[in-house]
């Protein structure tokens, strides 16, 4: 198979086209390859650039800058210190950030489960005892805020991405009109899959619009808050600000997580928002935990020292990881754009490039990619209960593999397309 420019010996049109490109995906397939990009995992490079915490903090240093041996129980809501840290990069004052356990995921999950069993701020009754809740999910997004409302029986409202964030003439309506709608879910920059970064006037209306739930929350999940791609350092509005000054203090919760920043898994998760909101969540955390792991949290103080530290370290990220970008756009771009068959975001930052294929066709595209050894994310995987209405995003996870696996890999996917593409009009045609 020839690397650069398959699509000269593939036109699309026509039984020659189908005939040619069912020629070059057999012989994609005979190449038995083994590829996968569906893990929006750093790669083992980029752990690697977080190596020396493994031997931090170091034998005898345990204490924290106040004195508290990191070793024992106590400290509820974090160390002092790392809040500090990331009090700037998630936009939360850090007496109202607490630094919890490993996953920021958990942190979200336990929100909403709170919220189901016990009265949130300005709430009057459990969201469990409602007849129904429903909860805004912009789309495409991320599939595991989906998994959470589906495992608890709470309804999801799509409501498209516009690329400045959600549709707000839609949001807004609907929030106004339906005291069912609880809550919604946002990941404001760099989102997963889009790259979405949510503009001002998104985030000014988000805090300032009439939800007719008076204990209506945002799920602000700032996942990729320093995940920057290129040179720009991408900014947004702090949220918890919008909300305070539009007379709704009580609106957002903020999340976040060192998982792409040091160690996926074991790093820090974060949650802030308001005093009346803190002190709600403290009362869950002072039934669920002792205290959160401080050696974990004092490992990240001495590796990052400050929030400089933390800017640095992603621009060692961003090096690994635009290449890889890089070699995606490349090959979308010669070996799918002259057909004009297929769009892709380029985002600024975060984990992913989102891929839309002919209508009806990523559902195809991705069978044929798994038949030809490249692992794909599911399609629909993006989309509430898993069903995209279009059945045409794919989520392209580049983090991972070797630069030259990504390029493999997206030449393979380019062959799928333009199958899944010459199959469908050949269907068309013949009906
Ligand atoms: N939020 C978003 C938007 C994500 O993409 C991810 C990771 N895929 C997470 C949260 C998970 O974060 P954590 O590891 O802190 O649970």
């Amino acid at each position: 198979m020839s690397s650069g420019s398959v699509q000269e010996s593939a036109p699309l049109s026509g039984a020659a086209g189908l005939e040619a490109a069912r020629k070059e995906y057999a012989e994609l397939r005979a190449r038995g390859l083994s590829l996968d990009l569906t893990r929006g995992k750093p790669s083992p490079e980029q752990l690697d650039l977080a190596g020396d915490l493994l031997s931090l903090p170091g034998g005898g240093d345990v204490k924290a800058a106040d004195g508290t041996d990191t070793r024992n129980y106590g400290g509820l809501l974090g160390l002092p210190e790392l809040r500090e840290i990331f009090a700037g990069p998630l936009q939360v004052p850090a007496g109202q950030l607490l630094a919890l356990g490993n996953a920021s995921l958990t942190l979200m999950h336990d929100n909403v489960v709170q919220a189901l069993l016990s009265v949130v701020p300005g709430g009057e009754r459990r969201w469990a005892d409602e007849p129904r809740v429903r909860f805004v999910c912009p789309v495409p997004g991320y599939d595991r805020h989906f998994g959470v409302c589906e495992r608890y029986g709470i309804d999801m409202v799509p409501v498209p991405l516009t690329g400045e964030g959600p549709d707000m003439d839609v949001v807004e309506e609907l929030v106004a009109s339906d005291p069912t709608i609880k809550g919604m879910w946002c990941v404001p920059k760099y989102s997963n899959p889009t790259g979405e970064v949510y503009s001002d006037e998104t985030v000014r209306r988000l805090a300032a619009m009439r939800t007719a739930a008076p204990d209506f929350r945002l799920f602000w999940d700032n996942a990729y808050a320093v995940h920057h791609l290129t040179g720009e350092r991408v900014e947004i509005l702090s949220i918890l600000d919008a909300c305070a000054e539009a007379g709704n203090p009580d609106r957002a919760f903020v999340f976040g997580s060192t998982s792409k920043i040091t160690t996926a898994g074991s790093g820090v998760a974060f949650v802030g928002s308001s005093p009346a909101n803190v002190a709600w969540m403290k009362e869950r955390l002072l039934k669920q935990t002792i205290g959160p792991d401080k050696v974990n949290q004092l490992r990240h103080v001495r590796f990052f020292r400050d929030t400089d530290g933390v800017t640095a370290h992603m621009e060692r990220h961003r090096a690994l990881l635009e290449p890889r970008f890089a070699a995606v756009y490349e090959v979308l771009e010669s070996e799918l754009g002259p057909l004009g068959i297929a769009e892709w975001t380029r985002p600024k930052g975060g984990y992913f490039v989102s891929l839309d294929v002919p209508d009806g066709c990523a559902s195809e595209v991705v069978r044929l990619a798994k038949e030809a050894g490249i692992a794909l994310t599911p399609a629909g995987a993006a989309f509430p209960y898993g069903k995209d209405p279009r059945d045409r995003e794919i989520r392209l996870a580049p983090s991972f593999p070797s630069v030259e696996e990504v390029r493999e890999a997206m030449r393979a996917v380019a062959v799928c397309v333009r199958l899944a593409a010459a199959e469908q009009e050949a269907a068309g045609t013949a009906g």
